[in-house]
């Protein structure tokens, strides 16, 4: 596979399905209405997908409560539904040439990526989830008197899935992993942008043998998401995305009262001390901010340089970023393809636009890349300051700020002047120093020495303005399951 990849583009692949899947059929929508899902290299259409409303939606609940409630699913011993997960993982194994095409169709992120990093963490997220469906448990509680008191674990229900387009596999397993491994049954909403890969997954849930209503997939816009919200037969929504439309969804979910748990924005501060390895410190901060286009919630946007190597980092950076290929995301020499969309495209431009006019030093990029497709320069702003606009909010694209700092207690204070709490790195020698910052920065996760480094072990998610609740690792669990407490007399 490798051999090819390195020769020749991979194909674009076969679009197989465009339609809702609901209790175990492929369906158009109700009203028949359709959208469009673009290839952001060449703007062009890939194909027609149907759109939600309110009714299909409903219908979905209905059948995630049916397979819920009775029924194959609902009796299904949990170590068979780690086994349908284990099988689920195996099928997109054997397709996983064809998976990472439609990522690279309908995201632009570069072949590379996909095959290499979304895929097998994908597989991988699946297969450990698997491992857990039969190890979810609950205690046995010495209370005072003569009882007997334990305590379960139980699915929580039918679990509303909203999800976004940076990795549009890869948080399917996100969410699908925890939830079925939990017992608990699915309305999915993948993004309006990126509704491809989720299908093709869903599709192969079915051969994999997930009972009919277990999974629902339900494509469309943000009403199709806020449909999910409002019923009043969701017993939980998870979602990962912008921190604003989080806020939307914690209010309007307060109607019913549903679980929530929200994976939001960042605008995370890379902290790079003079003592570190530079070179490897200048590869952390470029893979860091750039790695997806610059399209992760946990980007290292924020990039703080200790003075004293200041000069010397930047330029290496600099160095990287402009020989950074960008291109066709289907070629397997390209590492940088293009942004998602028009509308992320224009929001990043004018970031550029604000960066410069408010005196940051633009080093390399700053502009659109090629006259086709939504491509954007790989851009670094120096001598950023901490009030500017490309300091404090989430560009979600290419663009790096450095900001130079002198000691260790500014940095700290520095990094945590923001609403966002997602995630941080240390590059240093010291150890006392890397802990010493990872005890104190207000994030979900801090990398030392290293970045982007997931687990489908390690969990991940957002202090502040960058969340509630924890994705992966066994903390997921807890997103999917009611604690009931059982105390029986034995008098
Ligand atoms: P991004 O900013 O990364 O595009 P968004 O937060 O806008 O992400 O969208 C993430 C997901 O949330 C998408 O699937 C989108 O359709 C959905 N969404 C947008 N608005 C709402 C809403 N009001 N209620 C529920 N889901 C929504």
């Amino acid at each position: 596979m490798s051999a090819t990849l390195e020769t020749a583009p991979v194909a674009r692949p076969q679009i197989r399905r465009n339609q809702l899947l609901i209790n175990g059929e492929w369906c158009d929508s109700v009203r028949g209405e359709t959208f469009a899902t673009y290839h952001p290299a060449t703007e062009e259409k890939i194909t027609d997908v149907a759109q939600a409303n309110a009714e299909d939606v409903d219908r979905a609940v209905k059948a995630a409560r049916r397979a819920f409630e009775e029924g194959e699913w609902h009796d299904m011993d949990a170590r068979d539904r780690g086994a349908l997960l284990l099988k689920l993982a195996d099928l997109i194994e054997q397709n996983i040439v064809e998976l990472a095409a439609l990522e690279t169709l309908d995201n632009g992120k570069p072949i590379i990526d996909a095959l290499n990093a979304d895929l097998p963490l994908v597989i991988d997220c699946l297969r450990y989830y698997a491992g857990w469906a039969d190890k979810i448990k609950g205690d046995t509680i010495p209370v005072r008197g003569n009882y007997f008191c334990y305590t379960r674990r139980e699915p929580v229900g039918v679990v509303g899935q909203i999800i976004p387009w940076n990795f549009p596999a890869l948080m399917v397993a996100w969410k699908w992993g925890p939830a079925l491994a939990a017992g608990c049954t699915i309305v999915m909403k993948p993004a309006e942008q990126t509704p491809l890969s989720c299908l093709r997954m869903a599709e192969l849930a079915m051969e994999a043998g997930f009972p009919p209503g277990v999974i629902n997939v339900v494509c469309g816009f943000g009403e199709t998401g806020a449909a999910i919200v409002a019923h009043s037969d969701v017993d939980k929504v998870a979602f990962t995305g912008s921190t604003e439309v989080g806020q939307i969804i914690m209010r309007d979910a307060a109607q019913t009262l549903k679980r929530v748990t929200l994976e939001l924005g960042g605008k995370s501060p890379n902290v790079v001390f003079a003592d570190c390895d530079i070179e490897a410190a200048v590869q952390g901060a470029e893979f860091g901010l750039f790695f997806n286009q610059g399209q992760c919630c946990c980007a290292g946007s924020r990039v703080f340089v200790e003075e004293s190597i200041h000069s010397d980092f930047v330029e290496r950076l600099v160095d990287r970023a402009k020989n950074r290929q960008l291109g066709d995301p289907f070629s397997p020499a390209t590492a940088q393809g293009p942004q998602v969309d028009k509308d992320q495209f224009e929001k990043i431009m004018g970031y550029i636009e604000r960066g410069k006019s408010s005196g940051a030093d633009c080093r390399t990029g700053g502009g659109r890349w090629g006259d086709k497709g939504f491509f954007v320069e790989p851009t670094v702003f120096d001598n950023v300051t901490d009030d500017m606009d490309i300091a404090t909010d989430e560009i979600f694209g290419p663009v790096m700020s450095v900001l130079p700092f002198r000691e260790f207690d500014e940095v700290i204070e520095r990094s945590n002047k923001t609403f966002y709490g997602l995630a941080a790195a240390v590059w240093t020698r010291d150890i006392a120093k890397a802990h010493s910052l990872a005890a104190k920065v207000k994030a979900g996760t801090v990398w030392v020495n290293c970045y982007d480094v997931f687990d489908a072990a390690a969990p991940f998610g957002g202090f502040k303005m960058s969340g509630i609740g924890r994705e992966l690792g066994e903390a997921a669990l807890a997103n999917y399951t009611e604690l009931k407490t059982v105390t029986m007399s034995l008098d």
